[in-house]
């Protein structure tokens, strides 16, 4: 294999980045809400080639019982990658990347969640990465936050979850794997719709006026995809309303 660095590589042509996006454009949303019957919430997005489903289960009892909390519900999250979800396939199961990206992204989410409603009970949360592309962790949490609403767990706020990274000296959104790989960093994010941050991470080096622009934009990216996760659950309940009209 030949080892690159971002100096291999050009970012851009004509002005574009290799997929044909601006600088501060986000790849191509899809999100599909209560896609599996046997969960009590669950969600489907696509962003750009990312491809991942959540799924909720609960309130219910926590299993083994000792880790029950008597004042509050306590939130699991279970990231995974599938093994043909890579260029090159994983070996499957948890590991260190995983367990991470778990617990960030349940913290990302657990402070929206009105768990004193349910003592002594669970919430968890699987997202299962089929096809990834960079930005996975982002598109978990926002298919994650999705498939909570559906399920009817009480919350504050949704969440949405947006990257921007640094590649050619440039600021951009949504980083591709191409980017994310071979980039200069990357601060991926996750906010209510006002603007309280509940995850920031970062990889690579960004100075002050570069991070405040990441940050920004990367928010801006946050805010679009709310809109997409609000837009997708109404059109499921405004359909579920229609069809009991319809029954009655
Ligand atoms: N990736 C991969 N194999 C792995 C882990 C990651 O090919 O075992 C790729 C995958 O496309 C992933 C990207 O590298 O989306 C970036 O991974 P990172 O750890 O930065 O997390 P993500 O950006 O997906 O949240």
């Amino acid at each position: 294999m030949i080892a690159m660095d971002e100096n291999d590589i050009s970012f851009f042509k004509d002005g574009l980045r290799l997929d044909g996006r601006r600088a501060d454009e986000l790849r191509p949303v899809k999100i599909e809400v209560g896609i599996l019957a046997r969960a009590d919430g669950s969600c489907y997005i696509e962003m750009g080639g990312n491809k991942v489903i959540a799924a909720v289960y609960g309130p219910r009892e926590v299993h083994p019982r000792h880790l029950q909390e008597v004042t509050r519900a306590i939130v699991r999250y279970r990231y995974n990658m599938a093994s043909f979800s890579v260029e090159e396939r994983k070996r499957p199961g948890p590991d260190r990347r995983s367990y991470e990206l778990s617990k960030v992204s349940r913290e990302a989410l657990e402070p929206v969640i009105l768990t004193s409603f349910f003592p002594r009970s669970v919430i968890d949360v699987f997202v299962e990465v089929l096809q990834a592309d960079a930005g996975t962790r982002t598109a978990g949490i926002n298919a994650a936050a999705v498939a909570l609403a559906d399920a009817g767990i009480p919350m504050k706020s949704m969440i949405s979850s947006c990257a921007a990274g640094k590649v050619g000296d440039t600021i951009v959104l949504d980083p591709m794997k191409e980017e994310d790989n071979f980039g200069q960093a990357d601060l991926p994010i996750a906010m209510t719709p006002n603007g309280d941050i509940t995850l920031m991470q970062m990889d690579g080096n960004l100075t002050p006026d570069e991070f405040g622009q990441a940050v920004t934009m990367a928010m801006k990216g946050a805010k679009d995809i709310y809109e997409l996760q609000r837009r997708a659950l109404v059109a499921k309940y405004s359909q579920i309303s229609t069809d009991s009209a319809r029954e009655e």
